[in-house]
């Protein structure tokens, strides 16, 4: 059995005094989930995760992490420094990164590895965007998104990392994919992974407006073993609930 975990994708969101809010509620009602959880804050405020977090459950992570390994790259992080705040984690591939900086499917899968050589799990983020959907493209443009990684990483790693299947369309949209339609592409995920290697029991995270009221149906299906919450992350009763529904 795969252990459930639910990570919240804070984003571009928070502040100090507000995390502080956030984390101490999130600490407060951890006791009674029954799964894993993980916090993935912006950078500036990592320290803060780990000296909040560091006696307790939950793990933290970040959002990004650079290409490189170090030098002359200004405004960069890289896994070597995320693992010197303690992340256990590390968002790839998010679509908010492949559409705003371009990330290409190469790009995510040099960054997959990057996240492994620095001890990181890596939560590789696939999805289709509507129009790919429409277009009835949903398993070539994940197919796609998935291989390049599966093709970059040793496969003894595979284990190692995280997937999250994101629709681009449910992304804080509050358009969700309905249970049947998100276990389908998790199915064709596994499906994947289990050709690179039948031994590694990855787990595949949904994420895109997964709310307390319908993570319950959700978190349910065979192939869906978490989720990566944005909106509901950013409130401690909301990411709890979550977590509670598994
Ligand atoms: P959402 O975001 O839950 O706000 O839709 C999910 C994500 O982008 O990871």
């Amino acid at each position: 059995m795969r252990r459930k975990l639910i990570v919240g994708n804070w984003k571009m969101n928070g502040n100090l005094a507000g995390n502080q809010v956030l984390l101490g509620g999130i600490k407060e009602g951890a006791g009674n989930i029954a799964c894993d959880l993980a916090i993935c804050a912006p950078s500036p405020y990592l320290a803060q995760c780990q000296s909040e977090l560091a006696n307790t459950t939950i793990a933290w992570g970040a959002q990004d992490l650079s290409v490189h390994e170090s030098g002359a790259y200004t405004g960069e992080i890289s896994g070597v420094m995320l693992r010197d705040f303690g992340c256990r984690y590390v968002i790839v591939g998010h679509s908010e990164r492949r559409t705003y900086h371009s990330e290409s499917d190469e790009l995510v899968a040099k960054k997959t590895l990057q996240a492994l050589n620095a001890g990181l799990t890596p939560i590789v983020c696939v999805g289709e965007s509507l129009a790919e959907r429409e277009a009835g493209q949903t398993d070539i443009v994940v197919g796609r998104q998935i291989s390049a990684v599966l093709a970059a990483i040793n496969v003894t790693d595979l284990e190692k990392i995280v997937v999250a299947y994101e629709p681009v369309w449910a992304i804080g949209t509050g358009k969700t994919a309905t249970p049947q339609m998100a276990q389908d592409v998790h199915a064709l995920l596994r499906a994947k992974l289990v050709t690179t290697s039948p031994v590694a029991d990855v787990k595949i995270l949904y994420g895109g407006s997964m709310k307390p009221d319908n993570a319950k149906e959700l978190l349910a299906m065979s192939d869906i073993d978490g989720g990566l919450i944005g909106g509901a992350s950013l409130k401690a009763a909301d990411f709890l609930a979550i977590g509670g529904a598994v």
